[in-house]
């Protein structure tokens, strides 16, 4: 029997960051960099206009007040995505839009609000201009966001979608990432049929292949699910030497103490096994080690211990496969609202809550019954509680730490 912290340690030491690929940037989303990204060219590429108006040479406006207004001679009419033909000379305005490269000469620009034209006056040759204005103002300058031959995004960054997004500003549709892991997913029992079939006497749904499925996609791995093998080493063997590039396969069910506990036999038959027992609640047997070469995370049969397990051994794995550095989930000091809780046999324990702020507290409650077996109650949690190994009760009113579901 091992605590959770020293089987994660192990289960780590035994993966790496995968190699580099060349992902389109939308589809690198969650992955993770493997060499800093540089700018090729100054962003904003020009110095341009930030508002909708009419760019001009802050001297020639430097007397206009609001009952003696400046006339300038508009010699152009400028919209985004365009040059200016000809430069703004003293006594001259170019009509221009936001994002627009400033015209030559031009050193500010006035925005419509601030003109005649923003006043209702009809537009013509001429345009009135009622305040001055400092050089520099409205203007972005070129290279203000990102400096030409800067790093900008460094090696080990994981692409979010502000990430998405400055990689398409600089222009590149290609992020070298570390690539997605793929994580083969196994169910065992003669009791569990897949959905969508109908429900016979003594059988039940496979949920977990799903539920560990959906959270290896949520953790940016790449699920395979493989079915339901029948409670028998043979036929678990032979499934499992069939795959093919995965870099990791995990198991539900079939790692306890019971007659038909067959990945435990399938590991002991044609792989190795690093531990059995971890300190923990939900969940206790979890087997770790390879088969054929593949490393194997073996959960629980009860479908919260096994959704649990994965959240604390297989999320972090998929993780450090990605490049991440790290992959904590935010955690939140609460109360325990009501109820108590009883750690007799010094497990590290995970309460399924739901916490909210009450007034100027963070409150946990329990969303329903604990047993392992009870998905209900984890559908309405949207946090852990974690009961350490050496705290042996919590009762109400106890601040606790609430490690919370998603990011
Ligand atoms: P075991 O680890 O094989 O002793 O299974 C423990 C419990 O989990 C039993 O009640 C099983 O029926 C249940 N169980 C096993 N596999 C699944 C699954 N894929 N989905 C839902 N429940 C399961
Ligand atoms: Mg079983």
């Amino acid at each position: 029997v091992i605590g959770v912290d020293e089987a994660l340690a192990a289960i780590l030491a035994r993966f790496e960051p995968l190699e580099p690929e060349e992902r389109p940037i939308l589809d690198a989303l969650g992955q993770v960099l493997t060499r800093d990204v540089r700018a090729d060219f100054d962003v904003p590429p020009l110095t341009n206009s930030a508002m909708d108006g009419y760019a001009v040479r802050a001297a020639d406006i430097a007397a206009a007040t609001d009952t003696r207004p400046v006339r300038l001679r508009v010699v152009e009419d400028l919209p985004a995505g365009r040059c200016a033909e000809r430069p703004v000379e003293p006594g001259t305005a170019i009509r221009i839009m936001t994002g627009a490269p400033l015209p030559s000469g031009a050193d500010t620009v006035v925005q419509f609000e601030l003109t005649g034209e923003g006043r209702g006056q009809p537009r013509g040759q001429e345009v009135a201009i009622y305040q001055p204005a400092r050089p520099g103002v409205n203007i972005r300058r070129a290279g203000e966001d990102l400096r030409r031959g800067a790093t900008v995004l460094a090696a080990g960054t994981p692409i979010r979608p502000a990430e998405v997004g400055i990689l398409a500003t600089m222009g590149q549709a290609i992020a070298t990432v570390h690539r997605r892991p793929r994580v083969a997913i196994l169910s065992t029992g003669d009791e569990v049929l897949e959905p969508g079939t109908p429900l016979a006497p003594g059988k039940i749904y496979d949920a977990n292949s799903y539920t560990v499925a959906a959270m290896v996609l949520r953790a940016g791995g790449q699920p395979i699910r493989l079915g339901i093998a029948r409670d028998d080493v043979d036929d678990l063997v032979a499934r499992v030497e069939r795959l093919e590039r995965v870099d990791l396969l995990v198991t539900s069910a079939g790692v306890s103490v019971g007659d038909y506990d067959v990945v435990k036999q399938a590991l002991n038959r044609a792989g190795e096994v690093t531990f059995y027992q971890v300190r923990m609640r939900p969940g206790r047997p979890l087997a770790f080690g390879h088969l054929g070469g593949v490393p194997l995370l073996g959960l629980p049969g009860n479908p919260v211990a096994s959704a649990i397990s994965f959240e604390l051994f297989g999320r972090p794995a998929i993780a450090r496969m990605l490049g991440r550095r790290s992959w904590e989930r935010p955690e939140v000091e609460a109360r325990l609202a009501d109820g108590s809780i009883d750690n007799y046999d010094a497990r590290r324990s995970y309460y399924r809550v739901h916490v909210r702020r009450e007034g100027d507290q963070q409150v946990a409650r329990l969303t329903g019954p604990q047993g392992s077996g009870i998905l209900s109650s984890l559908v309405r949690a949207n946090g852990l509680m974690v009961v350490d190994e050496g705290t042996p009760s919590v009762s109400a009113g106890d601040p606790v730490t609430v490690r919370l579901l998603e990011e």
